[in-house]
């Protein structure tokens, strides 16, 4: 049994998570190849590591002196060094990178230090190895993965039979220079571990225990969600639902690998596993996985008569939003109407130029644009072998006074968005939750 484990920043916090990780990683034997983010934050008045790297780079491109937050960093890895009674020489590499600081060093090779020193003192602490991630993290001149690098130096790697503790977040380009993904990247170092070592289960340890049916800031105790396959998560955290990097599910995505988010301050709950498909006798009688959303959504509604027996008429729309290089999020249409949904920060300023294009190209009858839309998907797997959902869902919103201003569905049926008034989405979130799961409850 292979897994790859993957501490999350929070995880890595200070001694006493240290030592939480180490009592995780020594009750199985299988956890064996492990990856670290850089230290991070205990509570929220914390600083994390690579935040305040990031601040240092900040300072140094103004010329301002950066010596007192990176004193910040220094005693935060002196600290867990001391207290766990390790020997790695933190001071004399703090000081080299210190120095580097003064005289030349990449923003991608600083940044990823935070990883680089987590693991080194990770590893002694473990007793096992460090492999560092640019030794075998490849990366293209595009940024992409060079996977048969991986590969074949995981391995390789593996090969020894050593365990091995490795830095997150970053690898090297062709030319042997650090290169850092984007931020909360280790998730994604942990998933190419995953499929280069060809693992049983990817487990990703945070410090919440899995994802939940809904943000429990706006339902009380939502449910946690047990199984989710990796297209709903897809949606959820395109919505907004984050716990895992949205990327992190590709890299494993053909190879069906499981990833479990698991807490490591409460590691006997058994948290959110994350699969590709469910097996078919698989019991899965769940309707709704989660609801999840995002507010401030624009609408531009183009009607223009007969427009359902012209042809082109929506490509030349989208071809203005596509020069304005906008994003579109959805397309509702009807007979001779269609509106094209954006993010409202992607248009703001420039929602004048659009409009003019469109009444130009398109000579519509009637431009409208409407702001304050909330977008809220319900997604669930199950959705489409059973009928009615959305009429409930409609109902739902109908009795609770919300108005609908738009609706949309997947073409895969496993999500039914609505578009409210941002006002309307705490409410509306919370009564599709009631809708479908407290009264299962009463059940
Ligand atoms: N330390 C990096 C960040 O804060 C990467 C990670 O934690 O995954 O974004």
């Amino acid at each position: 049994m292979i897994k790859i484990t993957k501490f999350g920043g929070s995880s890595l916090a200070n001694a006493q998570q240290f030592q939480k990780v180490k009592h995780i990683i020594e009750s199985d034997p299988s956890r064996r190849f492990v990856v670290v983010s850089a230290v991070g934050r205990a509570n929220k008045h914390d600083n994390k590591v690579t935040d305040l790297l990031y601040l240092c780079q900040a300072h140094m491109q103004y010329h301002v002196d950066c010596s007192n937050v990176y004193e910040m960093i220094r005693q935060r890895y002196i600290q867990i060094r001391n207290d766990l009674h390790l020997h790695f020489p933190i001071e004399r590499e703090l000081d080299a990178l210190w120095n580097q600081m003064k005289t030349a060093i990449s923003v991608d090779e600083l940044v990823s230090r935070g990883e680089y020193f987590t693991a080194r003192l990770m590893a002694e602490y473990l007793g096992y190895a460090f492999v560092d991630a640019k030794d075998v993290i490849r990366f293209r001149y595009d940024g992409s993965i060079d996977y048969d690098f991986c590969e074949k130096s995981l391995q390789r790697l593996a090969r020894n039979n050593q365990p091995f503790v490795m830095p997150g977040f970053y690898g090297s380009a062709p030319d042997g220079r650090i290169r850092v993904m984007t931020r909360g990247g280790s998730d994604i170092t942990g998933s190419i571990l995953a499929k280069c070592l060809h693992a049983d289960l990817y487990e990703n340890w945070t410090d919440v225990s899995g994802f939940l049916m809904a943000d429990p800031r706006i339902v009380r105790n939502p449910r946690p969600i047990r199984k989710i396959t990796y297209n709903e998560l897809r949606e959820l955290s395109y919505m907004g639902a984050s716990v895992l990097h949205e990327d992190a599910i590709f890299p494993i995505l053909d190879s069906n690998i499981p990833i479990n988010i698991l807490n490591t301050n409460d590691p006997d709950n058994p948290g959110t596993i994350i699969v590709s498909e469910l097996d078919d006798d698989a019991q899965d009688d769940t309707i709704i996985t989660g609801i999840a959303g995002k507010k401030d959504f624009s609408s531009i509604s183009i009607y223009k008569n007969h427009m359902s027996e012209s042809v082109g008429t929506v490509r030349k729309a989208l071809s203005v939003f596509e020069r304005y290089r906008v994003s579109i999020e959805h397309i509702p249409s009807g007979i001779d109407s269609f509106s094209v949904v954006v993010a409202t920060k992607d248009i703001k300023d420039i929602i004048y130029d659009i409009v003019n294009d469109i009444r130009k190209e398109l000579e519509p009858d009637q431009i409208k644009v409407s702001d304050e839309i909330a977008l809220i998907s319900t997604v669930g797997r199950n959705m489409s072998s059973h009928p009615g959902i959305s009429g409930r869902i409609f109902a739902t919103l109908g009795n609770n006074d919300i108005n609908i201003r738009m609706i949309a569905q997947g073409s895969d049926e496993i999500n039914i968005i609505v578009g409210v008034e941002n006002k309307d989405f705490e409410k509306t979130i919370a009564a599709i939750y009631d809708a479908f799961i407290q009264e299962e409850e009463k059940q």
